[in-house]
């Protein structure tokens, strides 16, 4: 008789695995402090051949059948095997499409770029695939009789958005911390519409992350930031998507906005999966893109990564990546070194204008996706990206998030900033011969000159 599959999988210290949790455990650290790591089995995973992976997860996409239409939870087996379906909290997030970029592309002369739209989610950003597996983790814990009063992150916006959403889905109390006057309105209204307890500091995020630390260490809330694992685990499976996306065939460059640096390194975990499974044989090179005014991870690989130092980040437009002190730094300096990684980085108008660019040829991305997108036409601009080469930008989250900065764009009102193609509106008297004669105007100098 076939043996049952036991797929297994536990928190272990990145720098000790001899270090190990149960994944039901309330554990964030390592006892010397390091960061953990969710560890598969890989063994028995690997008792089921490439193809057949391939197989079912292209089965399950779109599926209704729970949980599996999820693009995260139609990879449970390499996600988080061991919970119960019925304590899965999910929006079937995830498998959102890849938008060939052509027209925009081919402004530089690449034909093969592709935009990851990851903002076409629940919530808006990429946030919700890493929150549907902590959620649904802690109702798992809770079901199990662990106590836990609540949930509880610091946030640029994004990561409150997608907690508050999920945890309201499974009727778990969430609390957020917000640096005060920092976050855009579409991002603050998320939780508070969501039912969450919305703290606003007088800080930045580094201080709000201090904060919530606190609180998870001495008042036992269950801590939902990135330096939570669990999340890892729901993000990296879109590099897993991606290449299923093009018929299980890698791209050549994956771009990705950094700010606490989860994202990157969940990227490359996701592919590390698709390499040691045996369902791919080539990898790609990771470019971490970085604002200029929050680039502690450049500055660092400046050095070629020999040293690393926090700095205090400066306001930007990407407030998403407004980050000095990034929580996973060892980790993302390890996935871009297992991935021939590069760093770059984008001026306030180097993003603003890439966005403008984009948004011109059908795209509507938010600040930090202008930041990838930036850093992307920069390296191509120097030749390290061919221009033959199939490059992918992860789109990190939805420009109806950050409209306060595309109606500053368009009215020329961000300071230090040019605004190239600005498309203000038109305000006119409604009488016939006088809108006929602006809009044939307007046509013949946009489309004909
Ligand atoms: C969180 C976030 C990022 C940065 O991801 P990290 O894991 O913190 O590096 C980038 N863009 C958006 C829109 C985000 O919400």
């Amino acid at each position: 008789m076939d043996e049952q599959p036991r797929y297994r999988a536990w928190f272990q210290s990145i720098e000790d695995p001899d270090e190990r949790y149960e994944l039901h455990e309330i554990v964030y650290r390592s006892r010397t402090g390091a960061l953990l790591e969710v560890v598969h089995d890989l063994a028995e995973l690997r008792k089921v051949p490439p193809e057949e992976w391939k197989r079912r997860f292209e089965r399950r996409e779109h599926a209704t059948r729970w949980p599996f239409g999820s693009g995260v939870w139609g990879k449970k087996e390499w996600v988080l095997p061991g919970i119960d379906d019925e304590n899965v909290v999910s929006m079937f997030e995830g498998n959102t499409n890849l938008f060939w970029a052509e027209r925009y592309g081919k402004e530089f002369g690449l034909e093969n770029l592709w935009i990851k739209q990851c903002g076409n989610s629940h919530t808006g950003s990429f946030k919700d695939l890493g929150m549907t597996v902590l959620v649904s983790q802690v109702k798992e814990m809770i079901a199990r009789g662990v106590e836990i009063p609540a949930v509880a992150c610091a946030s640029t916006g994004d990561t409150s958005a997608a907690l508050s959403a999920y945890a309201a889905a499974a009727g778990i109390p969430a609390v957020v911390f917000l640096p005060r006057g920092k976050v855009s309105v579409a991002q603050l209204i998320q939780p508070v519409a969501n039912g969450a307890i919305v703290l606003e500091l007088d800080t930045d995020f580094d201080g709000c992350m201090e904060i919530v630390q606190q609180v998870a260490e001495r008042d036992g809330v269950y801590l939902a930031n990135s330096m939570n694992s669990l999340r890892i685990e729901g993000q990296k499976t879109v590099g897993i998507e991606i290449v299923e996306q093009f018929e299980w065939k890698m791209p050549d460059w994956l771009v990705i906005p950094g700010g606490n640096l989860g994202n990157v390194s969940a990227l490359a975990k996701g592919l590390d999966m698709l390499l040691d499974l045996g369902l791919v044989d080539t990898k790609p090179r990771i470019v971490c893109a970085q604002a200029e005014a929050a680039n502690p991870l450049y500055l660092s690989y400046q050095r070629n990564f020999e040293v690393f130092e926090p700095i205090a980040a400066r306001p930007t437009l990407a407030n998403a990546i407004q980050i000095g002190n990034p929580v996973s730094i060892h980790k993302a300096i390890d996935a871009l070194k297992r991935y021939d990684g590069i760093v770059e980085q984008a001026s306030e108008s180097e993003l603003a204008e890439a966005c403008a660019r984009a948004d011109r040829t059908g795209l509507f991305n938010c600040p930090h996706t202008g930041v990838a997108l930036a850093a992307m036409e920069k390296l191509v601009a120097r030749g390290v990206i061919g221009k033959d080469e199939r490059v992918v930008v992860i789109s990190t989250a939805h420009g109806l998030k950050f409209v306060d900065f595309k109606v500053k764009y368009h009215e020329l009102r961000i300071e230090g900033i040019e605004s190239q193609l600005p498309n203000p509106t038109i305000q006119l008297p409604a009488r016939y011969e006088t809108v006929r004669d602006e809009m044939l105007r307007q046509i013949e100098r946009r489309f004909h000159t």
